[in-house]
């Protein structure tokens, strides 16, 4: 153990509960814009190829992260994939989308060589399995954002 963390060890700590609102607003960028406005319009998932690996990845990014390589080409994966891992959240958070419990997962789409972090649906959490086969869920109105994938469901 250090000795600077040995010293607050004495140390009387009070702890102040608080709330901080804060509003952010970011670009999405011009690859991130893509992704989400093929979703919007058209329904469609679309990922980036690296040159070099030919990995694909969902989200689509501009570079792979492990050739650092400059990627152009876009590729439509499927709407449906696998359950590569999930959680389940029991408690409720001001930041949670719905009450609990609320299942999280990772999808790697049919096509795709990476996973999406995603909500998880029509589906009880205690039936969750990984490896079984999810499906996109759209949302009715889309506005350009990742929730216009509501959440994944069991494949049919
Ligand atoms: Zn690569």
């Amino acid at each position: 153990m250090t000795d600077r963390v040995e010293k607050l060890r004495d140390l009387d700590v009070f702890i102040y509960h608080g709330k901080v609102d804060i509003p952010d607003t970011y670009s999405a960028g011009t690859v991130g814009s893509r992704f989400l406005i093929e979703i919007r319009d058209n329904k469609r998932i679309m990922g980036t190829r690296c040159p070099a690996c030919k990995r694909v990845y969902v989200p689509a990014r501009s570079v792979c992260k492990d050739c650092f390589g400059r990627m152009d080409e876009w590729v439509e994966v499927g709407d449906k994939g696998t359950l590569l891992t999930y959680t389940v959240v029991h408690v409720p958070t001001s930041v949670q989308l719905k009450e609990p419990p609320v299942a999280y997962g990772i999808v790697q789409l049919d096509g795709a060589d990476t996973g999406l972090v995603h909500l998880l649906g029509e589906v009880d959490p205690d039936q969750l399995q990984v490896g079984m086969k999810m499906q996109a869920v759209f949302a009715e109105e889309r506005v350009g954002s990742i929730l216009d994938i509501k959440y994944f469901k069991p494949a049919a």
